[in-house]
């Protein structure tokens, strides 16, 4: 039986307050609580508003993921993946890529981007029945999306700068998500995983790839620069608190693709 049409891109909302937001020609403003987030070109930055940047600690990290937006797809590749995490000859960019297709083959509608980068994933998971929308905290890999989605002319992917913890979306909006190289890197995990569980509809799939505990370079590196290596079951206890379930995953040295669903609510 065919689908309902697709319907148009879904409406952020304000990260602190959940309200509705209004749109004006350089901004979109809160109905609620009055706070208003710039439109760089038309990327809605939920941040700048309301973080005092002199004092945040993420900041260095911004600035290190402004830099290295031009050149990220190349570096992931050949530093993070191969060489790093052990998972040289068996993980590329492009066995990510389909990996996450094939987590989310049967998804149509809305879906959830965490830590996006330049759109790398999102911008090989477009169809015609998906709206893809990519959360980053830097502009500078935000700026790099659009230009690389503009130079593909691809369409249907939508970008914002926000933080994890806060994100611009409703309750239960989106069909399913991915989050790609950076649930390591996010300072809270559980608040992370509750937050993107809060978007998610019941059952919808979550693909991931991140890096665990072990003796690669990547995995020290990681604790060294204040990431997280999980303990695989770590993990999954961390999943199963935050409403996750159905666990599958693929190990190559301490790099590790899993899938998960969020799961329905209690009765
Ligand atoms: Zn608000």
């Amino acid at each position: 039986m065919p689908e309902t049409a697709l319907k148009g891109p879904i409406s952020f909302v304000c990260p602190k307050c959940k309200s509705a937001l209004r749109s004006t020609e350089k901004a979109l403003q809160c109905s609620e609580c009055n706070r208003t987030y710039p439109l760089v070109g038309d990327i809605p930055d939920f941040i700048s508003e309301s973080s005092s940047a002199s004092i945040d600690p993420s900041d260095r990290g911004i600035r290190f993921f402004n830099i290295l937006a031009p050149i990220y797809e190349s570096w992931l590749w050949q530093t993070f993946f191969l060489a790093l995490n052990g998972g040289a000859g068996k993980t590329s960019l492009q066995s990510i890529a389909g990996f996450m297709a094939e987590t989310l083959r049967d998804v149509t509608g809305n879906v959830l981007d965490v830590a996006c980068g330049p759109a790398t994933y999102a911008r090989r998971m477009v169809s015609p029945d998906r709206n893809i929308y990519g959360i980053d905290f830097s502009m500078g890999m935000l700026r790099q999306g659009k230009n690389h989605i503009t130079r593909d002319g691809v369409s249907g992917v939508h970008l914002a700068r926000t933080r994890v913890e806060e994100l611009p979306f409703e309750n239960a909006i989106f069909d399913g998500a991915i989050c790609g190289g950076s649930l390591h890197l996010f300072p809270d995990t559980m608040l992370a995983l509750r937050e993107i569980a809060r978007t998610l509809k019941a059952g919808a799939p979550l693909a991931v790839t991140t890096v665990v505990a072990g003796n690669s370079p990547g995995a020290r590196s990681m604790k060294r620069h204040g990431g997280h290596a999980f303990e695989l079951s770590e993990l999954q206890q961390y999943l199963s608190e935050t409403r996750f379930e159905g666990f599958t995953s693929k190990q190559d040295g301490t790099f590790i693709t899993f899938s998960t669903r969020k799961a329905a609510p209690r009765i």
